[in-house]
């Protein structure tokens, strides 16, 4: 059977009309915050462009990595919930179809218009996004930029992998790293992560 995107997404905006005054929404077994993507733009790239220049691929890859964290912890809460039982686990018959699954709810989160372009099982994926935020928010704030902007797809895009062929949770986190060719903050047509497997990550601050 295949995944039926629309039948997640109105799941999930069914779910998301119940949420409490700080707007703090419960579905699919985890805590989301309803939140400003213009906030969350401002935040992470005048986080970046207050780093020294020296530090600016740092600032970069740790807001990937907290990207790749946070998707790696959410989307595990998500596919052990009650919800995703009940409404994508019928669905479901091969790997491809959780990683289809994942993908669905991101759309369904606002994340992104995200497609499923290419998956080697357990080696790599391609996907593709044509209304990231990120990419949106940083035109708009900054201009073109000179490399891809969307740090929040980029690592949720290896966490999808770590979670779907790495070892079990949560000690398959990292497991696989992503890069983003191709970025509309760029000028491109559309947002490309090309997901692979890592090599250990290591920082010096
Ligand atoms: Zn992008």
């Amino acid at each position: 059977m295949a995944i039926d995107t629309q039948k997640i997404i109105q799941a999930i905006m069914e779910g998301s009309k119940y949420r409490d005054a700080k707007g703090i929404i419960p579905i699919f077994g985890v805590y989301l915050s309803l939140f400003s993507v213009d906030y969350y733009n401002k935040l992470s790239f005048e986080f970046e462009l207050m780093m020294e220049p020296s530090r600016q691929t740092k600032a970069e890859q740790l807001l990937i990595d907290a990207a790749q964290e946070c998707g790696y912890a959410t989307f595990h809460g998500i596919r052990t919930s009650k919800e995703w039982e009940k409404i994508v686990q019928p669905m479901i018959e091969t790997q491809e179809d959780e990683l289809q699954g994942f993908i669905s709810v991101a759309i369904g989160l606002g994340w992104g218009n995200i497609e499923l372009v290419k998956l080697v099982p357990g080696e790599n994926l391609v996907l593709r996004a044509t209304e990231s935020y990120e990419a949106d928010g940083y035109i708009s704030r900054h201009g073109l930029s000179k490399s891809g902007k969307c740090y929040m797809l980029r690592g949720v895009s290896a966490a999808f992998m770590d979670l779907i062929y790495g070892d079990s949770y949560p000690e398959g986190y990292n497991t696989f790293t992503a890069i983003e060719p191709k970025c509309r903050a760029k000028g491109d047509d559309f947002c490309e992560f090309v997901v692979q497997k890592s090599h250990k990550k290591e920082y010096t601050c």
